[in-house]
């Protein structure tokens, strides 16, 4: 809304401008005015719409024409007074007030403009038959109102429609012409509509209304006055209220008849609660809180926020098939003014056997949304009406922003739920068909991905340690002379090469070491394409020698060209790398003794099981104490890293439950 209101009198002279202002505000009718009064400032709070409004007099005989030209550019709303007495000042409206001001404003934002018949207490008839012929002529005539500075009729009412011509202006809704509301006015009505309707099912019923009314004027409705609401709403048409709810168009009918009866200020209000300005556009404040994001530090999405996606895909998941169908996503985001997810998502998410999006999929696209780009996910929240429903500040109570990685590095722990691994790799090395065999599709699958559809991104969940993760793979393309080293920052580096490819392993050394060699994100080398006879690769040395080198982890063979949906091992292994980065030093093998190998065949492995039978022991022959088992610093100083604790922690918990 705005912060201030600038009222200009205008009129022939004598009709009585001076004095309405003194009537104003001295309260009673002054025998000797001024030819032109001073501007004077009302203070907010003695004012309706308590905003600062500035009343300006203009006189011909003190003032130019280029002065008053001026005032007019600078009026917010212009009254024109008349003398009801005085045919002449009325005829001086249509023929000389009303181009004047037309001439000197923007045909795009003409002032509203009220009408004022002055001296009412000298006559006994109405100038309104006059007035009214002019008032459906010139659409920019918000009011007209009849009044006396003598007897002081009607004086603040003119203040307050002025203030409100302004504060509320009924331009963007209303169009007088055609009588009924205008369609950008119907569009904002119908997606705030949209937002309350909070079980989807077209109707706002009892409950819906009462958040609705809450939300927008911080008062319940009595359960008459609801009443009363919906049989205005049912004698003026038949299907405006449904099941004892009102429907979009009884909604919409209300809203008119607001406007009608000149109240807009209510519409307005609702407007406005739901994040929409003068020109019926949401405001950037609304979309885009401010939110500073740190250095180092990464954005996600917090508990609440995930419920709230929960219940806006629960809303629209029609038949609950824990998917969105082409038509329930399209109603999801009709409250959206364009579609943001393009046919990519589709691949760089989990659908189902038909590409619908899942649940999970929803979740995980937030979820990248979120991370990549923070500001979007706030505008798309935003359109969801997330600060409205979860009556929150903003969209910004959405979103964690986790600490600098570096203190996680330092800790050796990480509260972070989304982890990036860039995957780099020779063109043609197998990278993309590693990113959607992390969304369960086997090379079959991937070969009906039409090329215009594809994503250089992949995102799911792993689980590690019980804990779910996100993990975000992005497939780096591999001319790697442009790349800045924002673009290869990540929690860990998967680095591809095709076995039945010689010339592709020399790709994954040149990026290993130009830049990865030297950092602490922990490497991975994919051979990819195992079901594939190997080649010899032309290299100094072969790729286990290069990783033990390096100190890397073997290079872990992989192949998506499976019957099945491939496996997702190698992700969770990606995940607890990203998660524990410390842990590489220590391994440089694939012999399932180590603790890296562990902690991936946990619950599988005989081994893992008398590994974990000594665990058990060891903390059963330490005595234990329940203090001790919270103490975990002192686990973590005791375990040799991180990946042992987690292995500790889980065989911990398990001697609890025995215990108990
Ligand atoms: P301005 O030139 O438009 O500013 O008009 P003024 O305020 O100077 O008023 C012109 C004359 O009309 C003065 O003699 C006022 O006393 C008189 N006047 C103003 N308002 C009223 C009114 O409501 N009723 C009557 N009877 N006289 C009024
Ligand atoms: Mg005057």
């Amino acid at each position: 809304m705005r912060k201030d209101v600038r009222i200009l009198l205008v009129g022939e002279p004598k009709v009585g401008k001076t004095s309405l202002i003194m009537s104003l505000v001295s309260e009673e009718f002054p025998d000797e005015v001024p030819l032109r009064a001073e501007e004077i400032t009302i203070p907010a709070d003695v004012t309706p719409e308590r905003v600062p409004t500035h009343i300006v007099d203009y006189s011909e005989a003190e003032q130019s024409d280029e002065q008053l030209y001026q005032e007019i550019t600078k009026a917010n709303v212009i009254c024109i007074i008349y003398s009801v007495n005085n045919k002449k000042s009325i005829e001086k409206v249509t023929s000389h007030w009303i181009p004047l001001i037309n001439e000197r404003t923007d045909k795009d934002s003409r002032v509203p403009l009220i009408l004022v018949g002055n001296k009412s207490d000298l006559v006994e008839h109405s100038s309104m038959e006059t007035i009214l012929p002019i008032m459906n002529q010139y659409s920019d005539i918000e009011t007209c109102v009849e009044c006396s500075a003598k007897n002081l009729k009607n004086i603040s009412e003119l203040f307050y429609y002025a203030q409100k011509a302004v504060l509320h202006p009924t331009g963007p809704l209303y169009s007088p012409e055609e009588k009924e509301m205008k369609p950008s006015c119907i569009k904002a009505l119908t997606r705030i509509f949209k937002i309350s309707d909070l079980d989807n099912d077209g109707i706002l019923n009892d409950n819906e209304l009462n958040f609705f009314q809450r939300t927008c004027f911080n008062i319940p409705l009595a359960p008459q006055a609801l009443e009363d609401v919906k049989n205005v709403v049912r004698k003026n048409m038949s299907d405006g209220v449904k099941d004892n709810g009102l429907t979009r168009k009884g909604f919409l009918f209300l809203h008119t008849l607001f406007i009608q009866r000149g109240r807009h200020e209510t519409t307005w209000t609702v407007l406005r609660r739901f994040g929409y300005d003068d020109d019926l556009e949401l405001t950037q404040e609304y979309l885009f809180p401010l939110l500073k994001i740190p250095p180092d530090c990464t954005t996600e999405l917090n508990h609440n926020a995930y419920l709230f996606l929960q219940s806006v895909f629960d809303k629209h998941d029609k038949d609950r098939d824990c998917s969105l169908s082409p038509d329930e996503l399209k109603d999801l985001f009709k409250v959206f003014p364009y579609m943001p997810w393009g046919p990519d998502v589709n691949y760089t998410v989990c659908t189902n056997e038909q590409g619908w999006i899942t649940y999970q999929g929803y979740l995980s696209q937030w979820t990248l949304t979120t991370y990549l780009d923070v500001q979007r996910c706030l505008e798309y929240l935003g359109y969801l009406g997330y600060s409205i429903i979860q009556e929150q500040e903003s969209q910004a109570a959405a979103i964690t922003i986790t600490r600098n990685k570096r203190i996680d590095l330092q800790k050796k722990q990480t509260q972070r739920s989304v982890f990036r691994c860039n995957v780099l790799g020779a063109r043609g090395s197998g990278k993309s068909g590693f990113l959607q065999a992390f969304l369960g599709r086997n090379l079959a699958r991937q070969k009906r991905i039409r090329e215009d559809h594809k994503s250089y991104y992949a995102i799911s969940t792993t689980y590690v340690y019980g804990q779910e993760k996100y993990l975000l793979l992005h497939e780096v393309l591999p001319d790697f002379e442009f790349l800045s080293e924002a673009d290869m920052a990540c929690d860990v580096v998967c680095l591809v090469y095709d076995i039945s490819n010689p010339c592709s392993f020399e790709y994954c050394t040149k990026v290993y070491k130009k830049h990865y060699m030297d950092s602490k994100t922990p490497c991975m080398i994919i051979a990819a394409k195992s079901d594939l006879h190997e080649a010899r690769q032309y290299y100094s040395l072969s790729p286990l020698d290069f990783c033990r080198k390096h100190k890397l982890h073997p290079p872990q063979l992989f192949t998506c060209n499976t019957a099945e949906a491939p496996s997702k091992d190698i992700y969770t292994k990606l995940t607890t790398m990203a998660m524990y980065p410390h842990a590489k030093l220590r391994c440089m093998c694939s012999c399932n003794r180590c603790t890296f190998c562990i902690c991936h065949n946990l619950l599988n492995s005989e081994l893992v099981r008398s590994v974990k039978a000594k665990i058990y022991s060891a903390v059963l022959n330490r005595h234990m104490t329940q203090a001790d088992l919270k103490n975990s610093t002192f686990w973590l100083r005791a375990s040799v890293g991180a990946t042992v604790f987690a292995v500790l922690g889980f065989a911990m918990y398990k001697a609890l439950l025995k215990q108990r």
